[in-house]
């Protein structure tokens, strides 16, 4: 079988990777110039890092477990993880149980109920029972109002914003509580997280280059402009190198001193076509109209269901820490990012050259006017407020800065999602989908791409009409 897939992330290529080892023929498009998407890397200080803060969560096996397939089980490392809260004006550590109960906001009472109701939430294993509920109701009912409006409001908040964090269903917070809980040592123990010490980048590189040594193609900077479909049966798809002025809007900005909020699109150079027997798309859910045209109203209206939030990131290269804490949730609303996660609080400042890297992070709406502001007007924006975290910080410890965007960051995953998921196969024959919209009851993650992929992978190889 003749397969096209469009995008190379975790997706794509562990499609491909297992399309291609049973004897396929598989050319993987991808319209950046690197490998990897949401998980790519790009240089910093002579060490690829992150465009967004990447680990692994030990019950992250179907990811791992392609890492080790793949030749690269040895590079994988397990270190212990640091997590805070700000509230307050104040970081309070959460690394161990004891940690809890030293968190003052909340009284002892509740800081028990708090610690209690994490590790329930970490032993159901039944997911279908929170489905029909929000968050909001259900720890408001069951944590109580002190310790939804300290603890799990602002996280909801940080995470979907104002418009959308009451109306998250309660089985997102399900499946947050169950890889943390999971990846802490004896229940609410210290938290081990993995990461590929030659990074994210590398896996999907290595992965990248198994599908080329098996026979595929991975063509980087090329669009997929179109899905060819004639009598409801897809049968090939056009490319076109990507335009350089695609870059900035797209998924992926990357490291530009200055990225240009929305640059108008350029008409494009004659596409290619290229016939296929069967095709799979990891694209967004939004760009599917535009690829498949022909796509049936009911299809796309299930499509439009899910909502995305897009990242922006901006990373500092300090010349001295900021924190002694690798994941800090931001609960104080005075303050406009939602979390600072400080990579060297969990790799060793060595490996980039001695300096320190910290993501300052917040999911919003593509409308938002925030994802618009330009590098340096995000940094006015974001840079006084340092001090309230360190009231040591200076302007001056700044020794670069990055500015990220990620448009399909987050889907937003309300009450009933389960019945708003589009099937992997559409109604178009020979075409499917594998996307973050899909994976549930478990939040996004590379794990759940690199498992969805696989799937999808399995789904083709048997599709009858094929
Ligand atoms: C800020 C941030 C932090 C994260 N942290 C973690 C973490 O700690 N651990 C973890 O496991 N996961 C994390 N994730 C999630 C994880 O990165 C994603 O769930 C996963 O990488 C998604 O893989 P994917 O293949 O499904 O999608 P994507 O990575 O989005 O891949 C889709 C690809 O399709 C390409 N594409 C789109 N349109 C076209 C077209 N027309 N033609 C050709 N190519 C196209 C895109 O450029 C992209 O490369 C994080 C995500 C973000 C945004």
């Amino acid at each position: 079988m003749r397969v096209g897939i469009v995008g190379a992330g975790a997706a794509g290529l562990a499609a491909a990777y297992d399309l291609v080892r049973s004897g396929h023929d598989v050319s993987v498009y991808e319209r950046a110039p690197f490998v990897g998407g949401q998980a790519s890397t790009f240089d910093l200080c002579g060490a690829p890092l992150e465009r967004g803060y990447h680990h692994l969560f030990t019950s992250d096996t179907d990811v791992t477990d392609l890492i080790a397939e793949i030749g690269l089980g040895d590079r994988m490392r397990w270190i212990e993880s640091s997590v805070g809260t700000f509230h307050g004006g104040r970081i309070y550590d959460f690394v161990s149980a004891l940690d809890l109960m030293r968190f003052k906001p909340l009284g002892i009472l509740d800081r028990l109920r708090l610690g209690l109701l994490t590790l329930y939430l970490g032993r159901r294993k039944d997911w279908r029972s929170f489905e029909s509920v929000t968050a909001r109701e259900w720890l408001m009912k069951w944590a109580g109002k002190p310790t939804y409006d300290a603890f799990w409001g602002p996280l909801l908040r940080g995470k979907f914003g104002d418009e959308f964090h009451h109306r998250i269903g309660m089985t997102w917070v399900w499946g947050k509580v169950q890889t943390r809980v999971a990846s802490r040592r004896r229940g609410l123990g210290r938290e081990m997280l993995g990461y590929p010490i030659g990074s994210f980048g590398e896996v999907f590189d290595v992965l990248a280059d198994r599908v080329r040594e098996h026979g595929g193609t991975v063509e980087t900077s090329t669009t997929v402009s179109r899905v060819e479909v004639k009598d409801n049966r897809a049968l090939g798809l056009y490319t076109l190198a990507t335009p350089a002025e695609w870059m900035s809007p797209q998924p992926l900005t990357y490291g530009e001193p200055d990225a240009r909020p929305h640059p108008v699109e350029p008409a494009p150079a004659p596409p290619h076509y290229h016939d296929f027997d069967a095709v799979l798309s990891t694209t967004p859910s939004y760009l599917m109209p535009k690829l498949v045209p022909e796509m049936r109203a009911e299809y796309l209206e299930k499509l439009s269901g899910t909502r995305y939030l897009a990242a922006v990131l901006v990373i500092l290269v300090l010349d001295r820490p900021l924190s002694h804490v690798y994941w800090l949730n931001v609960a104080d609303p005075s303050i406009p990012f939602v979390g600072v996660i400080e990579q060297t609080n969990f790799l060793p400042p060595e490996r980039y050259g001695g300096s320190h890297v910290v993501y300052l992070s917040n999911y919003l709406s593509r409308d938002d006017p925030m994802y618009a502001m330009t590098h340096q007007d995000i940094l006015k924006e974001y840079v006084p407020h340092l001090r309230k975290i360190n009231p040591a910080f200076r302007e001056e410890w700044i020794r670069e800065s990055y500015h990220h965007r990620v448009d399909a960051a987050q889907p937003v995953v309300e009450v009933d999602y389960s019945s708003r998921i589009p099937d992997h196969r559409t109604p178009i024959g020979g075409l499917y989908l594998a996307n973050t919209t899909q994976v549930y009851p478990e939040d996004r993650g590379t794990n759940y791409s690199v498992r969805m992929g696989r799937r999808v992978a399995r789904m083709i190889m048997d599709d009858p009409d094929l």
